[in-house]
């Protein structure tokens, strides 16, 4: 009889396993590095963005979607080379995965549709009010508080993990500098990727390995050591989500639904460089490439007040890094960028804004309506969120040996596993860190509890 049926290592998208798999009757402990996780890990810093393709908050909107066409959109940004069991696998528990964590987790899912994000052909990312990651992760955790069969062993770091007969032992270090030896069934990876790992970073991520870090300071990739040591195989490890928008003041994130409303991003010229819709995370590399690496969102008070639905654009704009101009001019002026070549921006994005079918220079046809004073700019500095390659891993988010066999009793999610977004940065979609996280989580806890209930653990 081992201690515990699954250990749940990270409690950030690790909670979803957590809780689905005591709801299903496992015992389960949870090992959280971080004491201060509800605010430090990635998930808690998110804009809580989930995709949930077929949902019933899509059907009462009169939305027509499907995991096919959601993985239409997948193989579209990644252009056909992805991981595709496990985005198959993600496209089609989503919808039941935000309906789950509204009935059974207590989030107050809603589905925003107040814009549209890059990449996705139908409104189909989920959210709760405040569009907060704190928020999301604070009802998970309340929900693990209430469930019966879950224990936190908080802070403890999962160090290594070994076979023992049929379950495994897992190796947990304490900051006094302690060791306990825990025996499970099953554990569950989900202690982030390599982000916070500067020597991988700049092996596999060079594009990005000088832009600021903007994620948890516990994504040292131990997933990767622990997975190497049962000869896990790894994939897509230059994968990374990489954003645009990080407020060079408040460091705090603006958001690209500015863009998505027709803002724009701007040089210390004054001058655009690129068609920003083509998404906030491969954009973090075009900024970065810019003299300077960085550069000045410029909208205005229609999308200043539209933005005001995202808790990090007011945290930006209590911060008092927005700066506003009651005409062009001033704006240019109090930002130190030529008027002209501000004011020949303006009169190209008007030129196209409302009809599609126009195209600038760059090739953007959405800006949704012109730019009108007053004008509002804000600093924004490059910046890596994460990292989406990791243990190859099926569609139960079992860990995969080098030669695609299943590593008894070893499931990996989130940022310790492979992702959806392909290579690089241009295959991330707004919400697949998050999906990844939760849904891979929530199929781990899945594949467990049923074979706990078959008796073959
Ligand atoms: C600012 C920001 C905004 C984002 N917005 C979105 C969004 O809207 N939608 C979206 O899909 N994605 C978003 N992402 C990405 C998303 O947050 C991540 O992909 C996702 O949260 C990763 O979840 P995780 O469970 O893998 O990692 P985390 O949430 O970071 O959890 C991992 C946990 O493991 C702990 N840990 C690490 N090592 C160990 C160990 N050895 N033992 C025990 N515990 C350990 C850590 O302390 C941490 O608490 C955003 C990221 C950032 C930074």
């Amino acid at each position: 009889m081992t201690d515990v049926d699954l250990v749940v290592a990270g409690a950030g998208g690790g909670l979803a396993g957590a809780l689905r798999a005591a709801q299903l009757g496992a015992r389960v402990l949870v090992v959280e590095a971080n004491e201060n996780y509800l605010r430090g890990n990635n998930t808690s810093m998110s804009t809580a963005m989930i995709p949930g393709a077929g949902s019933r908050w899509q059907r009462a909107a009169g939305i027509d979607d499907s995991p096919e066409k959601f993985l239409g959109d997948i193989a579209a940004k990644t252009h056909g080379d992805f991981a595709k069991p496990v985005a198959e696998a993600l496209a089609g528990v989503s919808a039941e995965l935000v309906e789950w964590l509204d009935d059974h987790a207590g989030l107050p899912i809603e589905l925003p549709t107040d814009f549209h994000y890059p990449g996705h052909c139908v409104q189909r990312v989920h959210s709760i009010p405040g569009r907060h990651g704190s928020g999301l992760l604070r009802y998970l955790a309340d929900a693990v508080t209430q469930q019966s069969g879950i224990d936190m062993l908080v802070p403890g770091r999962v160090t290594a993990t070994r076979r023992d007969g049929n379950g495994l032992l897992v190796t947990v270090s304490y900051p006094d500098g302690g060791t306990e030896e825990i025996s499970t069934g099953s554990v569950l990876l989900a202690t982030n990727g390599y982000g916070a790992n500067r020597e991988l970073v700049a092996e596999h991520l060079p594009e990005i390995a000088e832009a600021d870090y903007h994620g948890s300071e516990y994504s040292t990739g131990d997933a990767l050591r622990i997975g190497a040591d049962f000869g896990a195989a790894i994939s897509y490890l230059d994968a990374y989500q990489g954003h645009a928008a990080l407020s060079a003041e408040a460091r705090t994130l603006v958001t690209w639904t500015v863009v998505m409303h027709g803002g724009f991003v701007i040089g210390m010229d004054g001058r655009r460089f690129g068609d920003e819709t083509t998404g906030y995370s491969e954009y973090a590399a075009v900024l970065a490439a810019q003299p300077g690496a960085s550069g000045w969102l410029v909208y205005d008070e229609r999308i200043h007040q539209a933005s005001k639905a995202f808790g990090d654009y007011v945290d930006v704009m209590e911060s008092g890094a927005l700066r506003r101009g009651e005409s062009a001019e001033e704006l240019a002026a109090t930002i130190g960028v030529p008027a002209d070549a501000l004011a020949a921006e303006l009169a190209e994005a008007s030129a196209v804004a409302g009809d599609e079918r126009q195209r600038d220079r760059f090739g953007r046809n959405r800006f949704e309506q012109p730019l009108t004073t007053p004008l509002y700019a804000v600093r924004i500095v490059p910046a890596l969120f994460h990292t989406q390659g990791g243990l190859t891993v099926d569609g139960h988010a079992r860990v995969l040996d080098t030669e695609t066999r299943p590593i008894p009793g070893l499931y990996a999610s989130g940022g310790s596993a492979v992702g959806i977004s392909g290579h690089g940065a241009a295959g991330y979609l707004a919400g697949n860190g998050l999906l990844p996280a939760l849904g891979l989580a929530y199929l781990a806890a899945t594949h467990c509890a049923a074979h706990l209930q078959k008796g073959d653990q």
